[in-house]
């Protein structure tokens, strides 16, 4: 049979022409199976797919077959690149300048991350400044050297991390804060798992080295353990000691922050260009409506600019700094809080300046579209099925691990690791106790990972995140069903868990006899529909008394693929003749679990 790719819909008259029939042709056979439409009416894929066969054509999705391309392209990429906004390999280099490296503040709670935050803003104001009402503003710059820094102001692995899922890569720098009287914990680790797949330079900060408790030695020794290496240790992490009490190692941290961006990334932009940047925080203010913060990372953002954030547009009414002052203009890593915009945007969304507003408003109208679009539309998720498929092409299984204690933890760590072979490597890009929450979804998202929780649930937000980031989380509560699983997913024979899913009902209103015994029943389709491929259920008063594939499956004389409910069909099953007036016949087809 010739292969005939169709849409979700069409009209008859397009189905028709792809066909090669008349209309009256196709016309005729749906009047003849139950469906009454003209020429420019719409059909389904099934109704098309049931006409196609009929014409001597298999019909496969044309959708199903753009997904399952993109998906494999996505499948071999997992990793996400940085926004194409924000490449600059398009830009002319003599148009490129050294512009400030921006800063997130990573650790463990209670480690002091607020507190060296507030420490730097309030030892190094940038000149001028003194004096000036500050607010917070979700970012900050300050002056050293002459020099500003930009560090953003939020704290902790979530926003980091929420802003890389979106593609968002705002960090050039990660400081990680750990308390010296209290060492590395789990939230220590964690972050390093963040930064390290983020792929940006570290700077350990060793805190609170004013208390009686403090033992930087040991906090070194530990960070050694954690593969990252102090550079006194001959590694290449700078570790600066702090304290963020009595302001202790502050400049130190700054100085080095510096020499890092000099040696290792000096970030650079083009400042005379339409701006792009990234949304680090929004809401609505009562009188100035939408604000949202953002942070400039190539271009210069003016006033009156006609601006597009993800679906949302509008046009740039007034910039505020971080020290509260209205400014005219924004330049390449610096934030800046802006008016104007129709709604509230989401922190981790580009802002583009496009030349013109009705090309703003395009825009906008567009990605909602599309937004629109993926709802309706099942995301495509990174599944262990997945990875057996294209097992011949990946060399790593990616994993999130999450379980309910730290020794359970351990045991499945341990476990996964031994599962290894000389093809696939296994990586864990982060592991931890508690609940599957939306950090870890995001870090899985970003790296390409499953997320395996052992005896833990996800929360709300963790599976809403997994919904829209495409991310596959899996839970086991016997170790060795996780084994079993990845093992099997390895060897590229993870067999997908199948399930039955409910169809339609037929009731048996006349027996058919041959060579005098009942063989067909001719049934009434009373809810859903009835399918070629199905298995039936036959129920007498509810019991059952047979079972079977569907053998024939006919509308008047010919085989249909399908019959729709209401309408009137024989069906004979494979190894079940014994039908009698009355009974119900149940369909079920075998479907693929996704979790
Ligand atoms: P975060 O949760 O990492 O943001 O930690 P915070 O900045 O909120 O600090 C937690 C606690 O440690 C607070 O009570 C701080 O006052 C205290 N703290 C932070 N840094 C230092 C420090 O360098 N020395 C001392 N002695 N206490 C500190």
């Amino acid at each position: 049979m010739k292969k005939i790719g169709l849409p979700a819909s069409l009209t008859v008259r397009e189905l028709a022409e792809r066909l090669g029939v008349t209309g009256t042709q196709l016309i005729t056979y749906l009047m003849q199976n139950g469906v009454a439409a003209a020429l420019n009416q719409s059909i389904d894929f099934d109704t098309a797919a049931l006409a196609a066969d009929h014409f001597g054509f298999e019909a496969e999705s044309e959708e199903a077959a753009a997904r399952e391309a993109a998906a494999g392209s996505s499948a071999s990429g997992a990793l996400r690149r940085r926004h194409p906004l924000l490449d600059l390999s398009g830009e002319d280099p003599s148009a490129l300048v050294a512009r400030p490296p921006v800063v997130a503040v990573l650790g463990h709670v209670d480690h002091g991350k607020t507190s060296i935050l507030d420490r730097v803003r309030t030892t190094s104001v940038a000149a001028g400044e003194a004096g000036g009402i500050t607010q917070r503003i979700g970012a900050y710059q300050v002056e050293r050297q002459g020099r500003l820094i930009t560090f953003i102001d939020t704290p902790g692995h979530a926003a980091f991390t929420a802003m890389r899922a979106r593609g968002a890569d705002v960090t050039d720098i990660a400081v990680l804060v750990v308390a010296a009287d209290d060492g590395v914990m789990p939230q220590t680790d964690e972050a390093i798992h963040h930064i390290r797949s983020a792929g940006v330079p570290l700077i350990v900060a060793v805190n609170k080295v004013d208390k009686d408790g403090a033992n930087p030695e040991r906090v070194l020794q530990q960070l050694a353990e954690h593969e990252v290496v102090p550079e006194s240790y001959g590694g290449d992490v700078p570790v600066v000691n702090t304290s963020a009490l009595t302001g202790q190692g502050i400049e130190d941290l700054l100085d080095t922050i510096l020499l890092v961006s000099d040696v290792v990334n000096s970030p650079r932009a083009n400042p005379n260009r339409l701006a792009v940047g990234t949304v680090i925080d929004s809401e609505l203010e009562r009188g100035r409506g939408p604000v949202a913060t953002v942070l400039v990372q190539n271009g210069t953002l003016r006033i009156g600019d006609n601006v597009v954030v993800g679906p949302v547009y509008g046009k740039v009414r007034a910039l505020t700094d971080d020290a509260g002052r209205r400014v005219k203009e924004a330049g390449p890593s610096k934030p800046v809080q802006i008016t104007g915009l129709t709604d509230v945007v989401t922190a981790g969304d580009i802002l583009q300046v496009t030349e013109t507003e009705k090309a703003a408003r395009a825009l906008a109208e567009q990605r909602t579209n599309e937004q629109r679009a993926k709802i309706a539309q099942p995301v495509r998720r990174i599944t262990l099925s997945d990875f057996a498929a294209v097992q011949g092409e990946t060399k790593t299984m990616t994993l999130v691990l999450k379980a309910e204690a730290n020794g359970s933890l351990e045991a499945l760590r341990s476990q996964v690791t031994k599962l290894e072979d000389p093809n696939v490597t296994i990586k864990i890009v982060g592991e931890g106790v508690g609940a599957v929450g939306e950090a870890d979804v995001n870090l899985a998202s970003v790296s390409g990972a499953i997320v395996i929780g052992f005896n833990v649930h996800p929360d709300e937000r963790a599976k809403a995140a997994a919904e829209e980031l495409g991310v596959d989380i899996r839970f086991y509560d016997v170790v060795y069903q996780v084994t079993d699983d990845i093992e099997r997913s390895i060897k590229g024979m993870y067999e997908p868990t199948l399930i039955e899913v409910y169809q339609g009902r037929a009731e048996v209103r006349r027996v058919f006899m041959v060579d005098g015994k009942p063989a067909i029943a001719g049934c009434q389709v009373i809810d859903g529909r009835i399918t070629r491929a199905a298995t039936c259920t036959v129920r007498r008063d509810g019991r059952e008394v047979g079972r079977g594939k569907i053998d024939a499956l006919k509308r008047f004389r010919d085989d249909v693929r399908e019959v729709a409910r209401g309408y009137e069909c024989g069906i004979s099953l494979e190894g079940f003749t014994e039908f009698a007036e009355g009974d119900v016949i149940e369909t079920h087809v075998t479907e693929q679990q996704n979790l």
